[in-house]
C-alpha cells in the first residue's frame, strides 16, 4: 500500500500536482482543508506525511496522526509548528531554508521602491491624472542611495537583503542576536543596537523569526525611536509588529511609512485601518509566491517525504532537531 500525504489546500493547485507527480511511485497525496475538523482529522489519522503551509500543528493534531513520520513544511518559518511535541513523538520536523531567501529579498526591494517613489501613487497618476495636468505634478521623492538600512535579523534571508543594498549604494546597518562578522567583511554592515539602529536608519527591514523572543519586538517605544522620515518595512511574521501601535505611528506620523507583506491577521481583514492608509504599501503575505522558488521549494519538500519514507535522514530538520535521528 502506498504512503498517505496529506497538503495543505490552500498551496496552488500546479505545486500540489508537481509535489504529487515528485512522489506518485510512492506515495498517494491527498489535497485536504480546514485541518481542525472531525472529518479532516479522520484522514489525518491514516497520514504518513504531512504538507502544512499557515495550519497550525499542535497537540491537538498530532494525538490524533498516529502514523506521522514527518511534518515537512513548505516554507521556512515554523512558528505554527510545535516542534517539541514533534520530537516527542518522534515526528521530524523540516523547512526549505535559502532557496526562498532571494524571493523574500526582491520583495523586501519592492516594498522599499513602492514607498521611496510611490510606485502604486504614480500608476493611478498616469491612469487618470497625468493626461489631463499635461506636465508631471507629482512632488520629489527619495533616492535610496546614500540612504541607511537597517536590518533586524541578519540571516538567510537578511543577507540577501544586505547584498541587494549594497548594489544600491545604501550603508547598511544591523541588529541581530548573533554578530554576523562574515556579513561585516563582505559587505561592511554595521553592527548596533537595535535602538541605535532605529533612531539612524532611513529604512528599517524585519528578518526574524517569530519566537517568543521576537513576538511584539516592535512596539511603541521602538516606533517612537525611528526617525519622522524613515520607513518601516515587514516580510518576517506580522505579530513580531505591534499592529495597533504601528497604526497610531502611521496616523499620527511618528514615522513616514510602511510596506508590510504579513499582518498580525491574515488574510488581513478589510475593516483594518491599514487598509485605507496612503501611507502604507501592503502585499498579501505573497514572499515567496515565484514560480521558480516555489517549485525549489516543492522540490525540496518532496525529496524530505522521500528520504524519511524510505529509511534515510531528513536533510533540513529544523535548529531544534538538528542532529536527531528517529527511523
Ligand atoms: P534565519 O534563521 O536564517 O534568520 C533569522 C535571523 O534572526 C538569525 O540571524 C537569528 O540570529 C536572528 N534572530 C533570531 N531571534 C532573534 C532575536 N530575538 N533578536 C535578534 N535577532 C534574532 O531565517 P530566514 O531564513 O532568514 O527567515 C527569517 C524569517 O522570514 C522566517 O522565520 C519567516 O518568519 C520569514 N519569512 C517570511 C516569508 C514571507 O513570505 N513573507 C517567506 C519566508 C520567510
Amino acid at each position: 500500500m502506498k504512503a498517505k500525504v496529506i497538503i495543505s489546500d490552500i498551496i496552488r493547485r500546479q505545486i500540489i500536482d508537481y509535489i504529487r507527480t515528485l512522489l506518485e511511485d510512492i506515495a498517494e497525496v491527498i489535497s485536504l482543508s480546514d485541518w481542525r475538523s472531525i472529518g479532516s482529522l479522520q484522514i489525518i489519522r491514516d497520514a504518513d506525511a504531512l504538507i502544512p503551509l499557515h495550519e497550525r500543528i499542535d497537540e491537538n493534531l498530532l494525538s490524533e496522526a498516529r502514523r506521522l513520520k514527518i511534518v515537512a513544511r513548505l516554507g521556512v518559518g515554523y512558528d505554527r509548528i510545535d516542534v517539541e511535541a514533534c520530537t516527542k513523538r518522534r515526528i521530524y520536523v523540516t523547512h526549505t531554508p535559502n532557496v526562498l531567501s532571494n524571493a523574500v529579498a526582491e520583495l523586501t526591494f519592492a516594498l522599499m521602491l513602492c514607498l521611496s517613489r510611490r510606485m502604486i501613487e504614480a500608476d493611478r497618476y498616469v491612469r487618470t491624472e497625468w493626461a489631463k495636468a499635461g506636465r508631471p505634478t507629482l512632488p520629489l521623492r527619495e533616492d535610496l542611495a546614500g540612504k541607511t538600512l537597517g536590518i533586524i535579523g541578519l540571516g538567510r534571508i537578511g543577507t540577501e537583503v544586505a547584498r541587494r543594498a549594497k548594489a544600491f549604494k545604501m550603508r547598511i546597518v544591523y541588529y541581530d542576536k548573533v554578530r554576523r562578522k562574515n556579513v561585516e567583511e563582505e559587505l561592511g554592515a554595521e553592527y548596533l543596537s537595535i535602538d541605535e539602529l532605529l533612531s539612524t536608519s532611513d529604512f528599517v527591514s524585519i528578518h526574524v523569526p517569530l519566537t517568543p523572543e521576537t513576538t511584539l519586538l516592535i512596539g511603541e517605544k521602538e516606533l517612537r525611536r525611528m526617525k519622522k522620515t524613515a520607513y518601516l518595512i515587514n516580510t518576517s511574521r506580522g505579530l513580531v509588529i505591534d499592529e495597533k501601535a504601528l497604526c497610531r505611528a502611521l496616523e499620527e506620523h511618528w514615522i513616514a511609512g510602511a510596506g508590510l507583506d504579513v499582518f498580525s491577521r491574515e488574510p488581513l481583514p478589510l475593516d483594518s485601518p491599514l487598509v485605507k492608509m496612503k501611507n502604507v504599501v501592503l502585499t498579501p503575505h505573497m514572499g515567496t509566491h515565484t514560480v521558480e522558488t516555489r517549485r525549489l521549494m516543492a522540490s525540496m519538500v518532496a525529496e524530505e517525504i522521500r528520504r524519511v519514507l524510505t529509511g534515510k535522514a531528513p536533510l533540513n530538520l529544523v535548529p531544534e532537531q538538528r542532529g536527531i535521528r528517529f527511523n
